[in-house]
């Protein structure tokens, strides 16, 4: 069997885990979780009200490692096409928008997380990462900094310059098949990585619950954890 495609790039969103029971963004009005942005996702929000900022991700953090949090079918067909493509010497590259680790859990273990982790703390003046899966609290500091420093959430809020933007513009600009799974595209650098893979010669292809403003050359609508699936079958049997 030969690949139709074999320099795949899937970008994920919130989306993919809304099957999984973690609320997106979109479809509650530009809320996440009953709060806006500029709120608990922008360094000025952190400046105001650190306390709230942390403990909005603290909830985040809890809520994911419940154990009724788990992978659903869409994750888990992701995990085991990356699987296929490269044992038939394709190349894929999974860009992932989420927070939460329900792509490395279901066997996407190089995904690149362009937005950050909720399981991962932040030295605020070394930019250090490190694993964190307790609360984070105003008390909790680095061990790379003297003095030591506040640690924040590792995640990228609104303004800051996203992670391994480099890798994904390489990506991209080698695709043949782009996926954009589960995303508004309304968030900025993302939002342009349609565009750029059309330029490079890339087939582009939509898979969400109803068209977004993006233009592709084909769309499939309905839940992720059916489309997906699918399509991806389809692309291992060269009928997409
Ligand atoms: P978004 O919330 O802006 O958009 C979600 C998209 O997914 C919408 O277009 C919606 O129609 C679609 N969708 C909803 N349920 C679906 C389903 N069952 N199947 C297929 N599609 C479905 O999400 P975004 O574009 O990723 O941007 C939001 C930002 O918020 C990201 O930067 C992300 O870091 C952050 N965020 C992350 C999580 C998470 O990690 N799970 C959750 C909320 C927000």
């Amino acid at each position: 069997m030969s690949l139709a495609y074999s320099r795949i790039v899937v970008l994920t969103g919130a989306g993919i885990s809304a099957e999984s029971g973690i609320s997106t963004f979109r479809d509650s009005n530009g809320l996440w979780e009953n709060h806006s942005i500029e709120e608990v996702a922008s360094p000025e929000g952190f400046q105001r009200n650190p306390e709230k900022v942390l403990e909005f991700y603290n909830l985040r953090r809890a809520q994911l490692l419940d154990p009724q949090i788990q992978p659903n079918p869409a994750h888990q067909a992701l995990g085991r096409f990356a699987q296929e493509v490269r044992q038939q010497g394709g190349q894929f590259t999974l860009i992932s928008q989420n927070v939460d680790d329900l792509h490395q859990r279901a066997g996407n273990r190089d995904v690149i997380s362009m937005h950050g982790q909720l399981l991962s703390a932040l030295c605020s003046q070394s930019g250090r990462a490190r694993p964190w899966s307790g609360p984070l609290n105003l008390k909790d500091v680095c061990d790379c900094c003297d003095p030591p420093q506040q640690l924040r959430p590792d995640i990228v809020w609104f303004g800051e310059v996203p992670y391994h933007l480099e890798a994904c513009y390489q990506a991209l600009s080698e695709a043949d098949l782009f996926v954009a799974l589960g995303t508004s595209g309304q968030v900025y650098p993302a939002a342009g990585f349609t565009e750029l893979a059309s330029q490079a010669g890339a087939t582009t292809v939509e898979i969400n619950l109803e068209p977004t403003s993006r233009s592709f050359d084909a769309g499939y609508y309905g839940p992720a954890s059916i489309k997906v699936p699918e399509f991806l079958e389809k692309i291992l049997a060269g009928k997409a």
